[in-house]
């Protein structure tokens, strides 16, 4: 009989779970980014840096629910404002206006440059949409421009060219739609440029302005993808001149690349901006900010007759429509205030971003020191592990870059207890401090030894 590898030897309590959820949910996940061959984990329990699965095995945990957990798991002082949030409050929601929305607001009003006006959604998926509602209801123009690679949520009209496309350098890249299900038509809304090639996107761009409602993208692709400083200034630029607004999505780089995202780290100040993940404290969440005449557009109210005490609603025409059930919920304010609080006290986010220096740096060494031709890239908190000797500067380049190999290491990984989803990429928290980082570094060199070997 053939040998059982040892990730499958010791995870036979997942395989059950698998099996057993495989029978009542497609494919055993709730989201298909959960999935990765044989079968995904599953956990059991969390601490600081490290989870637990539910076949006991412990595992250093580099994923942090993509990024979100920037204090680790259960932070004793999210713990906190939460349970003290619901003491205070007698119930989880109110469905009226609290005080902790206006409080966030003003935080993330102070702590962006590029927002004067916000609203909270539940998810990052739902402001990025309503960030594009909000552009074309402004500009009442019809398309949006994305970049190839870039993720904003999985809903119709950003399913297209999520994936990288292998390209001649200079080719064009088509709307190509990414998943069943979705119209056809989505392609002829969408613009589709190059990543940190300006040249290309400028010639594409200057063809489609005047039908062009604007400009979404992530200003570090994946979060791990730097953008060319030339690149990032030229679009800023260009949607400027146009009077096109440019939507930074910063879901994955807010709270990560620093207080301010990546619009604080660059100097460069988008129109529009979209929040989730590390926002929500590990609880659900979603925003929009961005300039004050753009996110007037949703407000149902005239001013002027609200202080006079005519309260009467626009015609709903005129209007951009904004709603949700569980918007601004307290439970998610309540810990996401707690999160950035402790992200503001000095030296916080220095220690993290030493921390993911420490660890690339030995990943890099190590790589080096076995013959594996590869190196990390990224910037602050979030990297990933690049098994090639190609730059990567956009998507096309990246795929080049993702050999198997990089997939072996992955479980390689899996069995000496770092967890990541194979093939994604790393980010750290509060809780990974040297002691994690280094005992991360002797798993991570068994791992290459045994690749190598
Ligand atoms: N935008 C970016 C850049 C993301 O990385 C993600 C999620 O990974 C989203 C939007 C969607 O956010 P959510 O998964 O909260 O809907």
């Amino acid at each position: 009989a053939k040998p059982v590898p040892p990730l499958l030897e010791k995870t036979s309590q997942s395989a059950r779970l698998f099996e057993e959820a495989a029978q009542c949910i497609p494919g055993g996940i709730t989201a298909n980014i959960k999935h990765f061959d044989p079968y995904p984990l599953f956990m059991e329990s969390a601490s600081g840096a490290r989870m637990r699965d539910v076949d006991g095995n412990e595992y250093i945990d580099y994923n942090l629910c993509y990024g979100a957990l920037m204090l680790g798991h259960g932070h004793p002082g999210v713990r906190r404002a939460v349970a003290e949030q619901w003491e205070t409050m007698g119930s989880f929601v109110f469905g009226a206006p609290h005080a902790l929305e206006a409080e966030m607001a003003r935080k993330l009003i102070d702590l962006y440059p590029g927002i004067e006006l916000i609203r909270f959604t539940n998810s990052g998926l739902e402001a990025t949409m309503l960030a594009v509602r909000l552009a074309r209801g402004w500009t009442e123009k019809r398309k949006i421009a994305k970049f190839e690679g870039h993720y904003h949520g999985g809903y119709d009209p950003m399913l297209i060219n999520v994936q990288s496309r292998n390209r001649k350098r200079g080719e064009r890249p088509r709307p190509v739609v990414d998943s069943r299900g979705v119209l056809d038509e989505y392609q002829d809304q969408t613009v589709v440029l190059p990543f940190n090639d300006w040249e290309a996107s400028l010639e594409i761009l200057e063809e489609e302005k005047n039908d062009l409602a604007g400009v979404i993208l992530e200003p570090v692709q994946g979060g791990f993808i730097p953008p060319d400083p030339v690149f990032l200034r030229s679009l800023r630029e260009w949607t400027n001149k146009q009077e096109i607004p440019l939507i930074f999505d910063e879901v994955k780089t807010g709270f990560r690349l620093g207080l301010s995202g990546a619009q604080g780290r660059y100097g460069i100040t988008p129109d529009l901006t979209t929040l989730g993940k590390v926002l929500g404290g590990g609880f659900p969440v979603g925003a929009v900010g961005g300039r004050r005449a753009i996110l007037e557009t949703a407000s149902p109210v005239h001013r002027g007759d609200v202080l006079s005490g005519n309260e009467n609603q626009t015609h709903s025409r005129d209007v951009l429509f904004h709603s949700g059930t569980y918007n601004g919920h307290p439970t998610v304010l309540a810990a996401g205030l707690a999160t950035i609080s402790h992200l503001e006290y000095e030296g916080v986010f220095a220690k993290v971003e030493e921390a993911t220096r420490l660890l690339r740096n030995g990943m890099e060494e190590i790589l080096a020191r076995w013959g594996c031709s590869g190196s990390t890239l990224g910037d602050g908190t979030i990297f990933n592990v690049m098994l090639s000797e190609q730059p990567v500067q956009n998507g096309t380049k990246r795929d080049a870059a993702y050999p198997c190999l990089r997939r072996e290491l992955d479980i390689h990984l899996l069995e000496r207890g770092i967890y990541i989803k194979p093939m994604n990429r790393f980010s750290l928290s509060t809780a990974h401090t040297p002691d994690v980082v280094a005992e991360t570094l002797d798993r991570f060199e068994e791992g290459v030894k045994r690749l190598t070997g």
